[in-house]
């Protein structure tokens, strides 16, 4: 079990401090609004009603002993700078920090914090991918030209087998592994046959996971 801080508790924060609760991490809630606190007080860990970009009063919450800390002040930007600077002022190494705009990111970048989340932007290009390609459930960029990727097997591509689906790619990808209802198969032949709802996961190059796309 972590110790976490999400500063800032509107849509987005609250958002990921309920999901950081459910994982069993401890959290502490921070917002200026006390409606917002007293809303998630009884879900979360510990909650306080408190002005993040006053220094005196964070040093208060004693934040210096969580594990990270996600700044989640969007559109107040002199807030969500000053509540950085004085995260890392107190020491804390591990800073997320949501930010609005460009400047904004260039701000969070120079003070060092270790990432910087557009919350919007990246939810609109996982969007975009998906309705580029409806069959792929999801994706995870690895680095580089680099993704895993899960496609569930719907429609056409039902009854055939893997080598059918892979085509001239197989040898340029990994098939990491293959989940059939609730069970996890690590192992697949090239002659293995795909059925509905059977969730298929590979690793590699962006250009290799779109040549098989056209087979979806
Ligand atoms: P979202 O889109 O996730 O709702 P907002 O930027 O609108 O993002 O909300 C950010 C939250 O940060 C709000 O709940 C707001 O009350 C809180 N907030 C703004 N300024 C401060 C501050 N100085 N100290 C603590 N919380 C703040």
């Amino acid at each position: 079990m972590a110790q976490f801080a999400v500063i800032g508790l509107g849509t987005f924060g609250a958002a990921a401090s309920m999901q950081l609760i459910s994982f069993g991490h401890s959290v502490m809630g921070v917002d200026i609004n006390p409606i917002l606190v007293n809303k998630l007080a009884d879900t979360l860990t510990y909650a306080a009603i408190t002005d993040a970009s006053d220094e005196q009063a964070l040093q208060e919450l004693n934040i210096q002993s969580c594990d990270a800390v996600l700044v989640a002040i969007g559109s107040d930007l002199e807030a969500s700078i000053l509540c950085v600077l004085h995260l890392k002022n107190m020491g804390i190494k591990e800073i997320w920090a949501k930010a609005t705009s460009k400047s904004h990111h260039a701000i969070l970048f120079r003070l060092g914090v270790t990432r910087i989340i557009h919350p919007e932007e990246e939810m609109g290009i996982k969007v975009a991918h998906s309705l580029n390609y409806p069959m792929i459930k999801e994706f995870m960029h690895i680095g580089g030209n680099f993704y895993i990727i899960e496609i569930e097997i719907v429609g056409k591509i039902s009854g055939i087998s893997l080598n059918e689906l892979l085509g001239e790619e197989k040898d340029l990808l990994k098939v990491l592994l293959l989940r059939r209802q609730k069970e996890l198969l690590y192992t697949i032949e090239s002659d293995f046959v795909l059925a509905t709802n059977d969730s298929l996961i590979l690793a590699g190059s962006l250009k290799t996971l779109q040549n098989i796309a056209p087979r979806l």
